[in-house]
């Protein structure tokens, strides 16, 4: 009996596994004796397993369990051996209707193979799909499996697609932030390049090296002063325009271009007179008018003058209120009208902190500075304005004082 139960148990359990959808069904659990707490559910076959210690009535060991239709035959099928005690539920050769894939109803069969162990492997059947061969179930069982296959395969392409995606969105997600690191890292450059090129335009005075501070009387004079400031871009200078109040509201623009471009705008007084011969309200009246007219053309009030002809005496010191600022290279530029000679009077001489004197109004000073400021700037004279020498040279402009060099 024992044997023959074992091979019971194998065959139904091939069956099982071979005709999965074929069994299907809920086991009678109003059957004598089968009580549902025995059973556990194991998976969506409704394939059961046994758990009680005792078989139970209906249960015995080696005995199959069967209930088609009513009837808990069939225990003919089972010709194993020859024995006919043999009571199993399993066709054998695909005759015998309906003994391997037993069909349900309202009386669900069962086939109940007990190891005699206290364990027994149940199929319960209940799909209403009856006389499926074995034939039948296998090809069912090519056909779930060749469907577990594609979809296995199918899955492994998704899976395998969708990681290559992720894997592409964190690489450009990398390059851009790569991208961006570049860009940043580009930009500082760029920026301190041109830092170090401003500096080396002479925006910021260097204290440790030679400076001279050009000085343009009498203007505004745009034929002149815009050339005068044109080479003063190129070579990274700066001069210091000491102008007549009467003339700038007529030349406005080319003050504000000395303002933008980084020149001084200085005070020559109002109408140039000499302020030795007037007195002190008129030496007042020169220098704060003076003043007025340049900073309502350009916004800044000049913080420096220079006294017409460079005269003076007590009381114009007295009165201007301003540092005077004179000179210690004197180019008679007024009075030769010849580029050469300024020229030569500037180079001939020249010196760390000297104060150079030229006027806006001739021609011939253009043409001088078009060969002094290069020159100058070749031999490492930094070209500034009367402020920053001043300050670069640790002096403090005070009013009432002349100035005539930084050296
Ligand atoms: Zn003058």
């Amino acid at each position: 009996m024992r044997k023959y139960g074992k091979i019971v148990v194998a065959m139904i359990g091939a069956a099982c596994l071979m005709a999965q959808p074929v069994w299907a069904a809920a086991p009678d659990f109003g059957k004598p004796g089968w009580e549902k707490r025995d059973w556990v559910d194991v998976g969506q076959d409704n394939s059961m397993v046994w758990m009680g210690d005792s078989p139970g009535t209906a249960i015995a060991e080696g005995q199959v369990a069967r209930a088609e239709g009513g009837q808990a035959d069939s225990q003919a099928s089972g010709a194993e051996g020859g024995q006919p005690d043999s009571q199993a539920a399993v066709a054998e050769g695909g005759q015998a209707d309906s003994q391997t894939a037993v069909a349900g109803g309202s009386q669900p069969p069962a086939e109940v193979a007990g190891d005699g162990q206290g364990a027994s492997v149940i199929t319960v059947g209940g799909t209403g799909q009856q006389n499926a061969g074995p034939a039948a179930a296998q090809e069912e069982a090519e056909k779930a499996a060749q469907e577990a296959a594609r979809q296995a395969e199918e899955a492994a392409a998704q899976e395998a697609a969708r990681q290559a995606e992720e894997a592409a969105a964190q690489e450009a997600a990398r390059q851009a932030e790569e991208a961006a690191a570049q860009e940043a890292a580009r930009q500082a450059e760029e920026a301190a390049r041109q830092a170090a090129a401003q500096q080396a335009l002479g925006r910021t005075v260097d204290p440790s090296k030679p400076m001279v501070a050009l000085t343009y009387d009498d203007g505004p004079q745009p034929s002149v002063g815009n050339r005068i400031m044109d080479c003063l871009a190129q070579y990274g200078g700066k001069a210091t325009f000491f102008m007549v109040g009467e003339r700038v509201g007529s030349y406005a623009t080319e003050v504000k271009r000395m303002v933008a471009e980084g020149h001084e705008v200085a005070n020559h007084s109002m109408n140039h007179k000499y302020l030795q011969k007037q007195g002190v309200a008129e030496i007042q009246a020169q220098v704060s008018r003076c003043n007025d007219a340049i900073e309502a053309v350009c916004g800044v009030r000049p913080r420096v003058m220079r006294l017409p002809g460079g005269g003076y005496n007590s009381t114009v010191l007295a009165n201007t209120h301003m540092p005077m600022i004179q000179w210690n290279i004197d180019t008679l530029d007024w009075k030769t009208r010849n580029a050469q000679q300024t020229v030569n009077s500037v180079l001939g001489k020249v010196k760390d902190g000297d104060i150079i004197l030229m006027h806006e109004l001739y021609g011939a000073t253009g043409d001088a500075s078009m060969t002094i400021i290069p020159e100058l700037t070749k031999r490492g004279f930094q070209l500034v304005t009367i402020s920053e020498m001043a300050a670069a040279k640790g002096y403090s402009l005070e009013a009432g004082k002349l100035y005539s060099s930084f050296r």
